[in-house]
Parts: structure tokens; C-alpha cells; sequence
């Protein structure tokens, strides 16, 4: 935290109140404040709130060595769309063992979890910036604008709906992944990933049937 902030109360946010603000706190509250994304809906939509309030720092993402070619290209043209801010991409390189046929946590553990907590450990940045929303899944319905945890996590985008996150994407034209109008609402690993029926919740395809439904980064012992 920056120390001439210390002890100050945040802002009194409310539902209502703009991701802009939210993000222009947490700039001035944490200099050095870190995004990690995949690059979904929200990621996008956060992306450019970001740079609006004037974020320059890091973005990270995850290469578990199992992306949808349209995600490394929607990574792509974010990084050419917003020069400003640093995109570094993490890689466990494991070779591919097919994992995740037979064991889904230890192979996000490895391949996902474990690639962003070393960087962190080293970086060691006090607080990160992250696209969730309530609305995503249940495991997330009581998220609020700042969490405390190992470190601070800044979600603007927590009182966000599906609608106005779309509105928002098209309204700005934004590079969202074009899977998203194929019905991946949320997009994975293409092993672990199909597109969501009607009426299921946005994260439904992710690691359909196998009983879960976060990678970890955020949720259980060894979240971020
Ligand atoms: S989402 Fe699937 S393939 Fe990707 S790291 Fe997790 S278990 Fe492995």
C-alpha cells in the first residue's frame, strides 16, 4: 500500500459506483497493483476500464500450454490494442501428460496456479486487480469491490451484469474472444471447456461434470 495511505478508509464505494473509480483508487492506493487475466468477458471489459483510469502496469496470463487459438489471438490484440501496458505471458512448461483426463486439480495446479504464484512470489505486488462478478457463478455471488487475503484483490467489476458487460464490449469495440458468441461464456482450457446451455450459469462449461468449478487462482488453500 502506499504509505502516505495508510490507515485511510477506502472510499465509500456502493454498488453503484463506477469501475473507473474503483480502479482510480486502487492506483492511487496500490502503486503497485497487478492484473492477471484470461482474457473472458469480463477480462476485457476490466482491460479498458483499466486503461481509461489510467493503469500502466502488468498484465499476466496463464499459458497452461492448453489454449483455444482464439484466446492467444484475443491475447494478442489486446497487447497491440493497449501499448501501454506491460502483457507478460507465464508458462509452467510441462510436457503434455493429459492430466486432466483423470486428475483436473493437480494439472490447474500445476499448469495454472503454480505458474502465477511463483510470479508473485517473486513480484511480490500487495494487491491485484480482477475482472470476477457475483453474477458468474455462486461461488462468487458475495464478492465485494476490495477482499482482503494474502493479498488485496480489487474487483471493479463485481456488481457488473452479463447484459452490461456486453453492452459495454460492443459499445467500445472491444476484441472480445470470438468463442463468447459461440456460447463459451466462459473460456478455459479447450480439455476442460464447452459452451453453456440455456439457462446454466456463465462458468457451466468449465470442467463440466467433473464437480468443480474454479481453477483455484481465487478459491482453497493455494489462492492467489
Ligand atoms: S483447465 Fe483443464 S487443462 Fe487447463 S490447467 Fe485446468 S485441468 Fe488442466
Amino acid at each position: 500500500m502506499n504509505p502516505a495511505l495508510e490507515g485511510v478508509e477506502p472510499a465509500p464505494f456502493t454498488p453503484e459506483t463506477s469501475p473507473l473509480e474503483v480502479i482510480g483508487w486502487a492506483i492511487q492506493t496500490y502503486p503497485d497493483l497487478t492484473m492477471p487475466s484470461a482474457f473472458n468477458l469480463n477480462g476485457v471489459v476490466l482491460l479498458d476500464f483499466a486503461a481509461r483510469a489510467g493503469y500502466q502496469g502488468k498484465v499476466l496470463f496463464v499459458d497452461t500450454g492448453y489454449h483455444f487459438p482464439e484466446t492467444l489471438k484475443t491475447r494478442d490484440a489486446l497487447a497491440a490494442r493497449y501499448p501501454q501496458l506491460e502483457f507478460k505471458t507465464l508458462n509452467a512448461h510441462l510436457p503434455d501428460t493429459a492430466q486432466y483426463l483423470e486428475d483436473v486439480e493437480g494439472c490447474c495446479a500445476a499448469r495454472k496456479v503454480g505458474p502465477l504464484n511463483d510470479y508473485l512470489e517473486q513480484t511480490g505486488p500487495s494487491a491485484l486487480l480482477n475482472a470476477r462478478s457475483r453474477e458468474q457463478a455462486s461461488t462468487r455471488a458475495e464478492i465485494s469491490f476490495v477482499e482482503s487475503g494474502k493479498r488485496t484483490r480489487i474487483n471493479p467489476l463485481a456488481f457488473y451484469t452479463r447484459e452490461m458487460l456486453e453492452s459495454y464490449a460492443l459499445e467500445h469495440g472491444l476484441p472480445v474472444n470470438p468463442l463468447y458468441w459461440d456460447g463459451f461464456l466462459s473460456v478455459g482450457c479447450w480439455p476442460c471447456t464447452r459452451a453453456v446451455r440455456l439457462g446454466e450459469d456463465v462458468r457451466a462449461g468449465r470442467w463440466s461434470g467433473k464437480g468443480k468449478v474454479e481453477c483455484g487462482l481465487w478459491v482453497g488453500d493455494k489462492a492467489v
